[in-house]
């Protein structure tokens, strides 16, 4: 059951982890921080859109670009009723510390059109991305700001916004305006599993750095995962490949459990045919809340935002998290993890893989290039571990240099702290404008 916590506005939270790295950052220019807290701009756009019934209806959509400082932006497009400018601006925020921890040279953003995805048909789809794409006009563009999928789009919606741009800007390589594009269309090889695959990559070197009851790699630990989309199944099956045992894995029905590990190809079938995980033959069935407070060495809750708040944080038996999931923690669970001494690899590194391959993608269409899947999953392993290698040692050092009674640094702060340094340290360098 979920508690008060889960409802924080995502902003508050992101200006609180933000002011937490802040405070063990004494040597930054006075004003400067501020300048990241706030985006840039928040564009609001109204259309109308006939749909299948020959009806009209008014959709609103927003697109905020948080920060240029690093490059262009960079975030993704989401249809869903609840998306709010706020909640833009706040996933932009993230976008920006992300971008800035893994060294792309994006700034952050993010978009979305309020509308239910599911009860809208494929044409009225279209027509709502292309209307929306043509409102936001140069606001976007290959070195302005560059979206990329989100809840409820994909890469269908991705070669709409293609097309639509260069419907309106005809005669130039319009390619890197978007990524998560079809492969046919210049998408990125191995783009749909960045992000799970690089969320391993950062836990198998944080193993290396610090062994868990003596596991140096993922051979032999026991892994709980919420969530089958692509994030979780994608997680899952790359710490089976590393010799992990899956013992639990979820979906929006509910969770199987198999002690001796489960067959993914099997879990995987399973879902395809029924539509759901629970019910695979040889497996228990439990709920989602039963998953997060398994007994298991690694848990990646890699579903939804708040799944581990004040009301079950002291019950996760879990030796390390990994928030697959865009903030999986409430900032008590959080608190609650850390005083218990379980540590938790955070949002901003582990499920930053997305936006490196998308980076890749990007790089590729500017140079009309195409790697491999094998070529951009191993330039992500390289960079997810030295982001991860960079956390881990920044955390040891501000931990070694902590004082003061307040709360001491994690692994969430060291991350904060690099980003903000990285994004302090170029604004200086360009100068204040004018
Ligand atoms: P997805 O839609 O592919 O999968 C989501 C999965 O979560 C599905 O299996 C769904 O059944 C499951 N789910 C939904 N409600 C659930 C519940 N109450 N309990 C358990 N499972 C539930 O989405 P995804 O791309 O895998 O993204 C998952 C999370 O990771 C989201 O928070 C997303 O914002 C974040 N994220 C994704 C990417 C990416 O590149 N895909 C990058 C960064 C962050």
């Amino acid at each position: 059951m979920s508690t008060a916590d889960t409802r924080i506005s995502p902003l508050k939270m992101r200006q609180a982890q933000f002011r937490r790295a802040i405070h063990h950052m004494g040597h930054l220019k006075r004003g400067v921080v501020d300048f990241f807290l706030r985006p840039k701009r928040t564009l609001s756009v109204c259309f109308p859109v006939e749909m299948d019934d020959g009806s009209v209806r008014v959709f609103h959509g927003y697109r905020t670009l948080h920060s240029t400082i690093l490059g262009p932006g960079k975030g993704g497009i989401r249809y869903h009723p609840k998306v709010t400018a706020r909640e833009v601006e706040a996933l932009a925020t993230l976008m920006t510390w992300k971008c800035a921890l893994i060294r792309v040279p994006f700034g952050g953003a993010k978009g979305g059109v309020a509308c239910d995805a599911k009860a809208l048909s494929e044409g009225e789809l279209r027509r709502i991305t292309r209307r929306y794409v043509a409102e936001l006009g140069d606001n976007i563009g290959p070195h302005t700001d560059i979206p990329a999928p989100d809840l409820y789009t994909n890469q269908q919606t991705m070669a709409w916004v293609y097309d639509t741009y260069q419907a309106l800007h005809p005669g130039e390589n319009n390619l890197p305006v978007v990524t998560g594009k079809p492969l046919d269309l210049g998408g990125a090889e191995g783009r749909s599993e960045a992000t799970g695959h690089g969320a391993i990559s950062a836990l198998a070197r944080y193993l290396e750095l610090h062994p868990l009851d003596g596991h140096r790699t993922l051979a032999g630990c026991s892994v709980a995962v919420q969530g089958f989309g692509e994030v979780g199944r994608v997680a899952a099956e790359r710490c089976a490949e590393l010799g992990a045992r899956v013992i639990a894995i979820s979906d929006s029905s509910g969770g199987i459990l198999a002690r001796d590990g489960l067959d993914l190809a099997a879990v995987r079938q399973h879902k395809a045919a029924c539509g759901r995980v629970d019910g695979l033959a040889g497996t228990t069935t439990i709920d989602n809340e039963t998953l997060l407070t398994l007994d298991c060495d690694v848990l990646i809750p890699a579903a939804l935002a708040n799944q581990i708040h004040a009301g079950n944080a002291a019950d996760v038996r879990a030796r390390v998290v990994v928030e697959g999931a865009n903030a999986p923690l409430t900032p008590q669970a959080d608190r609650i993890l850390q005083e218990r001494g379980i540590p938790v690899l955070p949002d901003i590194l582990a499920n930053s893989g997305g936006v490196v391959v998308s980076y890749y993608e990007w790089v590729q269409n500017l140079k009309n290039e195409s790697w491999t899947r094998a070529e951009n999953l191993a330039r992500l392993d390289a960079r997810m571990q030295d982001a991860t290698a960079g956390v881990v040692g920044r955390r040891d050092t501000l931990l070694a240099e902590h004082r003061d009674r307040q709360r001491p640094p994690d692994l969430r702060t060291a991350a904060l702290a690099i980003a903000i340094e990285r994004l302090s340290r170029v604004t200086l360098e360009r100068g204040i404008w004018p």
